[in-house]
């Protein structure tokens, strides 16, 4: 596995939809790793394949909370939402800045594994967020793009406050 370069907010890559992945490979297993050694290394909970220059529809996440676990979506669609809720984001392709975004509170996923198996997978709160950041990706969507307004940065430490008290439980 090996570090992949994370392109910055203005890349042309970043704007483009990316294609269906075809071909569940070994190509595409080393993609996967490499984006998942790419995100831990950056201190990220998702990346997108187009952040690192790969027009293709394959994700990886992991929240890094008590339960860490590494969730790889290729070619993932959303296909119900419910609720609605605003938080604050940010995004490895847009560093320095964090904004709010209103994203669904719970949302219903079918994607494939790097196997091609396909599979659903609900998800609520930060994960639903996150999944929906990252399926923007693919379209060519930055959170920037959506975002109500830029956070300040009283309400970025109180956020990250939060985490800390959250992660201690
Ligand atoms: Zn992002």
């Amino acid at each position: 596995m090996a570090l992949r370069k994370i392109l910055l907010n203005g890349d042309p890559a970043l704007r483009k939809s990316a294609r269906q992945v075809e071909k569940f490979n070994r190509r595409l297993h080393m993609l996967l790793g490499d984006m998942a050694q790419t995100m831990y290394d950056a201190n990220g909970c998702g990346l997108a394949a187009p952040q690192v220059g790969i027009l293709q529809r394959a994700v990886v996440i992991d929240l890094d909370e008590e339960d860490s676990v590494l969730i790889e979506l290729v070619n993932p669609e959303i296909v119900a939402c419910q609720g609605e809720e605003q938080a604050i984001e940010g995004c490895l392709s847009v560093p320095d800045i964090r904004g709010h975004v209103v994203r669904p509170q719970r949302v219903k996923i079918r994607a494939q594994d790097r196997f091609g198996e396909p599979f659903e997978m609900e998800a609520e709160g930060l994960l639903a967020r996150c999944v929906c950041h990252e399926i923007d990706h693919l379209q060519g969507c930055l959170y920037i793009d959506i975002m109500t307004r830029q956070a300040t940065e009283e309400e970025i430490k109180a956020a990250s406050d939060e985490e800390k008290k959250r992660s201690k439980k």
